[in-house]
Protein backbone atom coordinates (compact mmCIF):
# COMPACT_ATOMS: atom_id res chain seq x y z
CA UNK A 1 0.00 0.00 0.00
CA UNK A 2 3.03 2.20 -0.35
CA UNK A 3 2.84 5.33 -2.88
CA UNK A 4 -0.73 4.72 -2.68
CA UNK A 5 -1.47 8.21 -2.47
CA UNK A 6 1.38 9.34 -5.31
CA UNK A 7 -0.09 6.53 -7.97
CA UNK A 8 -3.81 7.31 -7.48
CA UNK A 9 -3.71 10.99 -7.55
CA UNK A 10 -5.70 12.44 -10.03
CA UNK A 11 -7.92 9.59 -10.81
CA UNK A 12 -11.26 9.97 -11.35
CA UNK A 13 -12.75 6.83 -9.94
CA UNK A 14 -16.55 5.21 -9.58
CA UNK A 15 -17.20 2.59 -6.82
CA UNK A 16 -20.21 0.59 -7.73
CA UNK A 17 -22.22 -2.41 -6.02
CA UNK A 18 -25.39 -3.21 -4.38
CA UNK A 19 -26.68 -1.36 -1.25
CA UNK A 20 -24.84 -3.12 1.69
CA UNK A 21 -22.03 -3.94 -0.32
CA UNK A 22 -19.36 -1.41 1.75
CA UNK A 23 -19.38 1.27 -1.21
CA UNK A 24 -19.24 3.81 1.44
CA UNK A 25 -16.71 2.52 4.02
CA UNK A 26 -14.21 1.49 1.21
CA UNK A 27 -14.70 4.98 -0.43
CA UNK A 28 -14.25 7.07 2.97
CA UNK A 29 -10.61 4.85 4.04
CA UNK A 30 -9.97 5.22 0.18
CA UNK A 31 -10.09 9.08 -0.73
CA UNK A 32 -8.49 9.40 2.98
CA UNK A 33 -5.37 7.13 1.67
CA UNK A 34 -5.31 9.02 -1.86
CA UNK A 35 -6.35 12.75 -0.38
CA UNK A 36 -9.00 12.81 -3.44
CA UNK A 37 -12.92 13.84 -2.57
CA UNK A 38 -15.29 11.34 -2.06
CA UNK A 39 -18.69 12.20 -3.62
CA UNK A 40 -21.37 10.68 -2.17
CA UNK A 41 -25.27 11.37 -3.42
CA UNK A 42 -26.69 9.68 -0.43
CA UNK A 43 -23.76 11.72 2.20
CA UNK A 44 -25.74 14.89 0.41
CA UNK A 45 -29.18 14.06 0.34
CA UNK A 46 -28.80 13.41 4.10
CA UNK A 47 -27.24 16.39 4.36
CA UNK A 48 -30.20 18.55 2.76
CA UNK A 49 -32.86 16.01 4.87
CA UNK A 50 -30.95 17.23 8.08
CA UNK A 51 -31.49 20.66 7.13
CA UNK A 52 -34.58 20.39 5.87
CA UNK A 53 -33.81 22.38 3.09
CA UNK A 54 -36.44 22.29 -0.03
CA UNK A 55 -34.32 19.25 -2.03
CA UNK A 56 -34.56 17.51 1.75
CA UNK A 57 -38.06 17.90 1.95
CA UNK A 58 -38.63 17.07 -1.56
CA UNK A 59 -35.92 13.36 -1.26
CA UNK A 60 -36.67 12.28 2.29
CA UNK A 61 -39.80 10.52 1.73
CA UNK A 62 -38.76 8.96 -1.37
CA UNK A 63 -35.09 7.85 0.33
CA UNK A 64 -37.01 6.30 2.83
CA UNK A 65 -39.05 3.83 0.80
CA UNK A 66 -35.53 2.96 -1.02
CA UNK A 67 -36.82 4.42 -4.46
CA UNK A 68 -34.40 6.92 -6.24
CA UNK A 69 -34.65 10.72 -5.96
CA UNK A 70 -35.09 12.16 -10.17
CA UNK A 71 -32.24 12.21 -12.10
CA UNK A 72 -32.12 15.61 -12.12
CA UNK A 73 -31.87 16.48 -8.82
CA UNK A 74 -28.94 14.33 -8.12
CA UNK A 75 -27.43 15.26 -11.68
CA UNK A 76 -27.38 18.84 -10.22
CA UNK A 77 -25.44 18.22 -7.31
CA UNK A 78 -22.88 16.19 -8.98
CA UNK A 79 -22.25 18.69 -11.73
CA UNK A 80 -22.07 21.36 -9.05
CA UNK A 81 -19.62 19.44 -6.80
CA UNK A 82 -17.47 18.11 -9.58
CA UNK A 83 -17.01 21.67 -10.98
CA UNK A 84 -15.33 22.56 -7.12
CA UNK A 85 -11.34 23.42 -7.36
CA UNK A 86 -10.98 20.44 -5.11
CA UNK A 87 -12.36 17.67 -7.40
CA UNK A 88 -9.71 18.90 -10.16
CA UNK A 89 -7.33 16.85 -8.67
CA UNK A 90 -9.61 13.63 -8.93
CA UNK A 91 -12.71 12.15 -7.21
CA UNK A 92 -14.25 9.55 -6.00
CA UNK A 93 -17.61 8.98 -6.92
CA UNK A 94 -19.80 6.72 -4.29
CA UNK A 95 -23.86 6.07 -5.26
CA UNK A 96 -23.80 7.99 -8.47
CA UNK A 97 -25.01 7.32 -11.28
CA UNK A 98 -27.56 4.84 -10.16
CA UNK A 99 -29.21 5.13 -13.53
CA UNK A 100 -28.45 5.07 -17.41
CA UNK A 101 -29.49 9.03 -18.00
CA UNK A 102 -27.04 9.80 -14.74
CA UNK A 103 -24.16 7.93 -16.29
CA UNK A 104 -24.71 9.79 -19.74
CA UNK A 105 -25.09 13.12 -17.95
CA UNK A 106 -21.73 11.78 -16.05
CA UNK A 107 -20.20 11.31 -19.65
CA UNK A 108 -21.03 14.70 -20.47
CA UNK A 109 -19.77 16.56 -17.69
CA UNK A 110 -16.63 14.94 -17.61
CA UNK A 111 -16.15 15.20 -21.67
CA UNK A 112 -13.27 13.75 -23.40
CA UNK A 113 -11.23 12.73 -20.46
CA UNK A 114 -13.84 10.78 -18.62
CA UNK A 115 -13.87 8.08 -16.61
CA UNK A 116 -10.38 6.45 -15.35
CA UNK A 117 -11.49 3.10 -13.44
CA UNK A 118 -15.06 1.98 -12.37
CA UNK A 119 -14.48 -0.03 -9.29
CA UNK A 120 -17.15 -2.74 -8.87
CA UNK A 121 -17.48 -4.45 -5.07
CA UNK A 122 -19.43 -7.94 -5.13
CA UNK A 123 -20.81 -9.32 -2.15
CA UNK A 124 -23.25 -12.11 -2.60
CA UNK A 125 -27.14 -11.27 -2.02
CA UNK A 126 -28.44 -13.06 1.42
CA UNK A 127 -24.46 -11.27 3.10
CA UNK A 128 -26.34 -7.90 1.36
CA UNK A 129 -29.66 -8.34 3.83
CA UNK A 130 -28.03 -9.31 6.98
CA UNK A 131 -25.27 -6.26 6.57
CA UNK A 132 -27.89 -3.78 6.04
CA UNK A 133 -29.76 -4.75 8.62
CA UNK A 134 -27.14 -4.22 10.93
CA UNK A 135 -26.19 -0.68 9.84
CA UNK A 136 -29.90 0.65 11.19
CA UNK A 137 -30.02 3.69 9.10
CA UNK A 138 -33.12 5.65 9.26
CA UNK A 139 -33.93 4.45 5.56
CA UNK A 140 -33.06 1.01 6.48
CA UNK A 141 -36.32 -0.83 6.78
CA UNK A 142 -36.85 -4.44 5.52
CA UNK A 143 -39.43 -3.02 3.16
CA UNK A 144 -37.01 -0.15 2.24
CA UNK A 145 -34.14 -2.53 2.11
CA UNK A 146 -36.06 -4.75 -0.31
CA UNK A 147 -36.98 -2.30 -2.72
CA UNK A 148 -33.39 -0.85 -2.77
CA UNK A 149 -32.19 -4.18 -3.88
CA UNK A 150 -34.68 -4.36 -6.69
CA UNK A 151 -33.91 -0.77 -7.69
CA UNK A 152 -30.55 -1.71 -7.66
CA UNK A 153 -30.98 -4.69 -10.15
CA UNK A 154 -33.20 -3.21 -12.70
CA UNK A 155 -31.25 0.57 -12.67
CA UNK A 156 -27.85 0.21 -11.49
CA UNK A 157 -26.66 -3.45 -12.38
CA UNK A 158 -26.53 -2.86 -15.92
CA UNK A 159 -24.11 0.29 -15.86
CA UNK A 160 -21.55 -2.55 -14.67
CA UNK A 161 -22.27 -3.80 -18.45
CA UNK A 162 -22.21 0.10 -19.84
CA UNK A 163 -19.07 0.40 -18.38
CA UNK A 164 -17.55 -2.79 -18.54
CA UNK A 165 -18.25 -2.18 -23.07
CA UNK A 166 -15.21 1.01 -22.07
CA UNK A 167 -12.64 -1.63 -20.13
CA UNK A 168 -13.36 0.61 -16.90
CA UNK A 169 -14.28 -2.33 -15.14
CA UNK A 170 -12.10 -3.67 -11.72
CA UNK A 171 -13.81 -6.32 -9.60
CA UNK A 172 -12.87 -6.67 -6.34
CA UNK A 173 -14.55 -9.40 -3.56
CA UNK A 174 -16.32 -6.98 -0.49
CA UNK A 175 -16.27 -9.70 2.16
CA UNK A 176 -13.59 -9.89 4.27
CA UNK A 177 -12.40 -7.09 6.70
CA UNK A 178 -12.23 -3.22 5.55
CA UNK A 179 -8.15 -3.57 5.43
CA UNK A 180 -8.54 -6.85 2.91
CA UNK A 181 -11.17 -5.21 0.59
CA UNK A 182 -9.83 -2.11 0.53
CA UNK A 183 -5.60 -3.81 -0.27
CA UNK A 184 -7.78 -5.81 -3.02
CA UNK A 185 -9.35 -2.28 -3.89
CA UNK A 186 -5.68 -0.79 -4.44
CA UNK A 187 -4.09 -3.69 -6.68
CA UNK A 188 -6.85 -3.74 -8.94
CA UNK A 189 -6.42 0.11 -9.63
CA UNK A 190 -2.48 -0.94 -10.06
CA UNK A 191 -0.88 1.19 -6.87
P1 LIG B 1 -26.85 5.66 -0.53
O1 LIG B 1 -26.28 6.35 0.66
O2 LIG B 1 -25.94 5.76 -1.74
O3 LIG B 1 -27.26 4.25 -0.23
O4 LIG B 1 -28.19 6.45 -0.94
C1 LIG B 1 -29.29 6.52 -0.05
C2 LIG B 1 -30.53 6.90 -0.83
O5 LIG B 1 -30.36 8.19 -1.45
C3 LIG B 1 -30.89 5.97 -1.97
O6 LIG B 1 -31.64 4.86 -1.55
C4 LIG B 1 -31.69 6.89 -2.89
O7 LIG B 1 -33.01 7.08 -2.42
C5 LIG B 1 -30.95 8.21 -2.74
N1 LIG B 1 -29.87 8.34 -3.73
C6 LIG B 1 -28.52 8.37 -3.50
N2 LIG B 1 -27.83 8.50 -4.63
C7 LIG B 1 -28.75 8.55 -5.63
C8 LIG B 1 -28.66 8.65 -7.06
N3 LIG B 1 -27.49 8.71 -7.69
N4 LIG B 1 -29.83 8.66 -7.76
C9 LIG B 1 -31.02 8.61 -7.15
N5 LIG B 1 -31.18 8.47 -5.82
C10 LIG B 1 -30.06 8.46 -5.06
Amino acid sequence: MSNVEATLMGRRLLILGPPGAGKGTQATVLCRAIGIPHISTGEMLRDHVARETALGRRAREIMESGDLVPDEIVIGMVEERIGQPDAACGFLLDGFPRTRAQAEALDEVLGDEGLDAVIVVEVAEDELVERILKRGRSDDTEEAVRNRLTVYHSQTAPLIEFYLGRGLVRSVDGVGAIEEVLARIVGVLGA
